[in-house]
């Protein structure tokens, strides 16, 4: 299995050929399908699997030929909540290497820094927004941030964001966005509170497991 047998984005596929990536790992032969299918997913795996790209390469080929060119037409399709700083900043740097040659614009955003230029950022128009949950909750409530326009949320390393006790954040933030969303969850171990997460938010997730 190579990524050109998947059907992924070619401009995409010329990213990751660049990138000298040829063959998916494990979760991402598996999970690439499925979210490219539109379906929810659950996702057992640990950092350093590759389950970044797992969920940024699908999601960038669904929303290549559907996002406006325009800075100006732009709406947040894409909400990636993670729950430190530097995993945000992964990620984001992630989508800019993959999407390189798409028209999709990403912003990371985190706190413990000024928001006035994350906030400038906001109001050029963005496609995909990565973010720790206090700052999307913080931006929101100012008014900076519309969910509205979703079509995917990624709730990413969810262990993770339970044990340093964003889950009360987590869940507000996931009822900010709309019901008909795509939602994909990772984690690398699968506590009762994150069951228990996926099977309140999730609509008949696929399990991947790797
Ligand atoms: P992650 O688990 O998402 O943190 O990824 C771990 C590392 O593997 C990152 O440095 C990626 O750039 C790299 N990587 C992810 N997928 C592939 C692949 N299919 N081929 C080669 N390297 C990859």
């Amino acid at each position: 299995m190579q990524f050109e047998d998947l059907s992924i984005s070619k401009s995409v596929l010329l990213a990751l050929t660049e990138e000298g990536y040829t063959i998916p790992t494990p979760i991402q032969e598996q999970a690439i399908p499925i979210i490219l299918d539109g379906k929810d997913l659950v996702g057992c795996a640990q950092t350093g699997t590759g389950k970044t790209a797992a969920f940024a390469i699908p999601i960038l080929s669904h929303l290549h030929p559907v996002v406006s060119k325009s800075a100006k037409g732009k709406k947040i399709r894409t909400l990636i909540v993670t729950p430190t700083r530097e995993l945000a900043i992964q990620i984001g740097e992630s989508f800019d290497t993959y999407g390189k040659y798409l028209n999709t614009k990403q912003l990371t955003i985190f706190g413990g820094v000024s928001q006035v230029p994350q906030v400038d950022e906001l109001k050029k128009g963005v496609d995909i927004l990565v973010t720790t949950p206090g700052r999307l909750l913080d931006l929101h409530k100012q008014g900076f941030i519309d969910l509205d326009h979703l079509y995917h949320l990624v709730l990413d390393e969810a262990d993770q964001m339970f044990d340093m006790g964003f889950i009360n954040d987590v869940k507000k933030i996931i009822k900010l966005t709309p019901t008909d969303r795509q939602t994909l969850l990772f984690s690398a171990t699968m506590p009762i509170a994150i069951r228990e997460l996926a099977e309140q938010f999730l609509k008949n997730p696929e399990t991947v497991q790797v």
